[in-house]
């Protein structure tokens, strides 16, 4: 378990802004969450009505080397490993279709890119959350085997409900950090993608004073919200 994430995130539900170290407790008990968390009714249930009920998953995800990047999701326990790795290319990663991989334990799921004409010592991420995810259980997961984003997950909690038309989906996720120009200290629009690799946070600036960079204005690359902010060719 992260013991640290840091910055402030929005809850989905209200839209209300807590601390990292609030959210998941907030999230247990916010009041708009609870009213649009379609819990399982008690009466016996129709056929049709049990086959809307099922298994869902309660994930933190988090940057490994950046606690301040953080995801909360619930995700059906029907759902396959590929469809939570779509979601996170959709949400913080895709670049230029790189590969990626899910370490489970001993087991490692690769997907992504021509993953499958090569030979692959890992397994298919064609598989259902509810064979390799178990309350409790942590994971690791790389994005680009080349210049790697990693992040790692928890699974927070299990519940049965209504399942949603979307397999997986947020609950609360890190606010953008405001970054400041390093000469001017405007907000931030770019990063220099050559220098960013040895201090991110120095290799922010201005639209202005990135005309002015050693590197020039064609190593730059947008500011934002995600752990692979600067790396390869990632514009958001
Ligand atoms: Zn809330
Ligand atoms: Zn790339
Ligand atoms: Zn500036
Ligand atoms: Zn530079």
């Amino acid at each position: 378990m992260p013991k640290t994430l840091e910055s402030n995130g929005k809850c989905a539900f209200c839209n209300n802004l807590f601390s990292a170290s609030e959210i998941e407790k907030h999230l247990g008990s916010c009041e708009i969450r609870k009213t649009s968390w379609e819990t399982v009714p008690t009466e016996p249930l129709s056929k049709k009505e049990a086959k809307k009920i099922g298994t869902i998953f309660g994930l933190r995800v988090w940057a490994s080397y950046d606690h301040s990047y953080w995801l909360f999701l619930e995700a059906d326990a029907e759902a396959f490993l590929e469809d939570l790795d779509d979601f996170l290319r959709a949400i913080w990663l895709e670049c230029c279709g790189h590969l990626s991989a899910f370490t489970i334990g001993e087991n490692r799921f690769e997907g992504g890119g021509d993953m499958f004409s090569g030979g692959s010592e890992g397994q298919s991420m064609h598989i259902r959350l509810g064979k390799v995810l178990s309350p409790g259980l942590t994971a690791h997961y790389e994005y680009d085997f080349g210049s790697t984003t990693d992040l790692d997950l928890e699974v927070i909690w299990e519940r049965e409900g209504k399942r949603n038309k979307e397999k997986i989906s947020i609950l609360a996720r890190n606010e953008s950090q405001g970054f400041k120009c390093v000469t001017c200290s405007k907000p931030a629009a770019v990063i220099c993608s050559e220098c960013s690799c040895e201090y991110e946070k120095e290799a922010l600036y201005c639209d202005r004073c990135i005309k002015k960079h050693k590197c020039g204005e064609d190593m730059s690359l947008p500011v934002v919200n995600s752990p692979r902010m600067g790396v390869c060719g990632y514009a958001g």
